[in-house]
């Protein structure tokens, strides 16, 4: 029932074919009197337009070319292309070469191990939330690639990549091998830029050298090129069957967990409570996002993270003590409840000296208030009954720059 309910809900399974080089960019090249100049961006482009003419046939593959002619598209230009389309995977296929004659054979290449930290530091950098699967959206509710537990997210999905990569390279490794009887370097991790900033199972596969006699040989050829179009082509097939009984696995095995439901109340981790306004950049955060200050009584609050997830709750509690705040402690709060007593309001700023009329805090917003208390102002702006319609000001307040208002609780 349930594997029926998956395969029937599948989508096309969308392969980025990238032919190595082009254009100006010609790749490796040697003379050989039998075809003159071999080109490795010849090569590359009539294998991987094989190679898609075979996948077109199914129905059940999206091909996407990163070229279909001889030009060069840039590195970043493929890779963007790549992660727009959300592709299932990503085939860059190169032809390898060497300063000696002799060096020969096959070799795929996956991301290297360094990688991980790479793609992590571009995804936090690009905002960008096609690195992370619906399923994994839903489990951190409020999706932030900043916040520790976006990054917890982006790892789990970086070493899924890289272990689908050496899967899928394993295939292609052994077809060259076993039907084509070449003889395979293996599979490799390396650092290479074309790779590097996909966000989905990527593979460099290098069809042979150039520079020795025989691959080249057999690189030029029809012949060649076809089988070698044809080993890829064999390992996406066994690569995607190994994926579907992989998810369909899951699904399997784990029929009985309930998905999480959400709690009744919201719940933020309590960093400290303290007479001291730190602005959001302040170390004594600890470096973390997402902090809300609430002033209450004179002493400033510092909460941080908002979920309903218990999960996510307990996940925000860890990385809060984790980066230092051993008394931390996690708060319910009652979602859009309305204070009986009192209001919100929030405190723009603090200050020693009276600010001036042509501040831009003042010049934006009218009907701020300022107090004198203990030889101090105290600019607040608006009334609130509820947390949340504070929070909403508060937002546009940010989106007009005027940052690190307070939460004030008023209860008179
Ligand atoms: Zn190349």
């Amino acid at each position: 029932m349930l594997l029926f309910t998956f395969s029937g809900a599948q989508k096309k399974f969308t392969i980025v074919l990238d032919a190595g080089h082009g254009g100006s960019d010609h790749g490796a090249n040697r003379y050989y009197s039998e075809y003159g100049t071999l080109r490795e961006k010849d090569i590359t482009l009539s294998v991987v337009l094989k190679l898609g003419r075979m996948l077109e046939k199914d129905k059940d593959f999206k091909v996407i070319y990163t070229r279909k002619i001889d030009e060069y598209p840039s590195l970043t230009d493929r890779t963007t292309l790549a992660n727009r389309s959300k592709a299932d995977l990503f085939v860059s296929v190169h032809v390898n070469a060497n300063t000696k004659t002799t060096p020969y054979g096959t070799e795929t290449f996956v991301q290297g191990p360094d990688q991980n930290k790479t793609n992590l530091e571009v995804a936090k950098a690009e905002n960008d939330v096609i690195y992370l699967d619906e399923k994994d959206r839903e489990m951190f509710a409020s999706y932030d690639p900043k916040s520790p537990e976006s990054l917890i997210a982006l790892k789990i999905q970086q070493s899924k990549y890289l272990e689908s990569s050496l899967l899928f390279g394993s295939f292609v490794e052994g077809n060259f091998e076993k039907k084509d009887k070449r003889y395979s370097r293996g599979v490799k991790q390396q650092n290479l830029h074309v790779l590097r900033l996909n966000a989905m199972p990527s593979v460099l596969i290098e069809t042979g050298f150039i520079s020795n006699y025989d691959d080249a040989m057999y690189l030029a050829s029809d012949n060649g090129q076809s089988e070698i179009a044809t080993s890829i082509y064999d390992a996406i097939i066994s690569y995607k069957k190994a994926i579907e009984r992989n998810t369909a696995t899951v699904v399997k095995a784990e029929p009985e967990k309930p998905e999480e439901k959400p709690l009744k109340n919201d719940f933020r981790i309590l960093l400290m409570s303290t007479p001291t306004k730190y602005a959001g950049s302040d170390p004594a955060l600890k470096g973390l996002n997402y902090i809300l200050p609430i002033k209450e009584n004179g002493m400033y609050k510092y909460y941080y993270g908002t979920t309903n997830l218990a999960s996510v709750r307990d996940n925000n509690l860890k990385t809060a003590k984790d980066a230092g705040f051993r008394n931390a402690t996690s708060i319910s709060f009652v979602p859009n409840q309305n204070l009986g007593i009192g209001y919100y309001t929030l405190e723009l700023a603090v200050t020693d000296q009276k600010l001036s009329s042509n501040s831009y805090m003042l010049n934006t917003l009218k009907d701020v208030n300022r107090v004198k208390e203990n030889g101090k102002f105290y600019y607040t702006y608006g009334k609130f009954t509820s947390l949340e319609e504070a929070l909403k000001t508060r937002k546009n307040l940010e989106d007009k720059g005027i940052k690190d208002a307070v939460v004030e609780k008023k209860l008179k």
